[in-house]
């Protein structure tokens, strides 16, 4: 499958492109602000779900570096006023969240097409809302995985069928390897590519938390993506996959209707 390229890489591919890794920083987290200087190292951009009620709050990043990072030409997604666990609310208070959350950010000029669900965790209204909230897509945790699981995949579909469950594999973790993210990497070239999204929370000089990974680390995959041009592979953010533009937020009014 050939994913449409920017006018810079349309002009002269080198290799078609075949698989797009996707890198997703999720909550917001203030580590990520070195987190997209590793990336711009390698000239790459990725994406950032941010938790906009939790914008300045401590061991957050503030509002002046997500601008930065916009200026950087990163994407900012949204992920709930404060990281609540959607299926725990009823359809009403989830659209409410998700709506005032991505209001919040499009008050700040900050443009969001996709959205992330905390924890991954939704349901069909959690799903609803993140469409009705104007977001072109909205990414869980999980649904690929390595080996022969009858239901799993090893590489989401570059026009994913389910747009507001994009999937993934489990988060890097403390324990994740370079090996590990090669093996998904390779994985979803040999099935012919695709649309592999990294889900990434804290990246710390030494691992800080189960869910962290290393700087060094995230230094070493990209050098390693970097040799992976010649297979189709490259380091993209999420909406250059998923297109479309940035749609109004409904008026408050309706958030609350059905
Ligand atoms: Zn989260």
């Amino acid at each position: 499958m050939v994913l449409v390229a920017g006018p810079a890489e349309a002009a002269r591919p080198k290799h078609k492109v075949k698989t797009v890794v996707a890198l997703g920083f999720d909550d917001g987290d203030s580590t990520h602000f070195k987190a997209a200087q590793i990336l711009r190292s390698h000239g790459v951009r990725g994406t950032f779900y941010i938790n906009s009620g939790d914008l300045d709050a401590k061991g957050k990043l503030t509002v002046g570096q997500v601008r930065t990072l916009v200026r950087q030409g990163h994407m900012i997604g949204g992920h709930t006023l404060h990281h609540v666990r959607l299926t725990d609310l009823t359809a009403i208070d989830q659209r409410v969240d998700i709506c005032a959350d991505r209001a919040a950010l499009l008050k700040l000029k900050i443009p969001v097409t996709t959205f992330a669900y905390p924890f991954g965790a939704n349901n069909g209204d959690s799903q609803h809302a993140a469409r009705f909230c104007g977001y072109n897509a909205a990414r869980t945790v999980g649904g690929l995985a390595l080996g022969t699981c009858g239901y799993c995949a090893p590489v989401e579909s570059a026009r994913p069928a389910q747009l507001y469950s994009v999937r993934t594999y489990g988060s890097v973790n403390h324990d994740t390897t370079l090996t590990d993210l090669k093996k998904q990497v390779t994985a979803a070239e040999r099935a012919g590519g695709g649309l592999l999204p990294v889900v990434i929370h804290k990246v710390c000089a030494r691992v800080c938390g189960d869910y962290s990974t290393t700087e060094k680390l995230l230094d070493e995959f990209l050098t390693w993506l970097d040799t992976r041009k010649k297979h189709g592979t490259v380091v993209r953010p999420l909406e250059s996959v998923i297109g479309g533009k940035v749609r109004p937020v409904p008026d408050e009014s309706t958030w609350q209707e059905f």
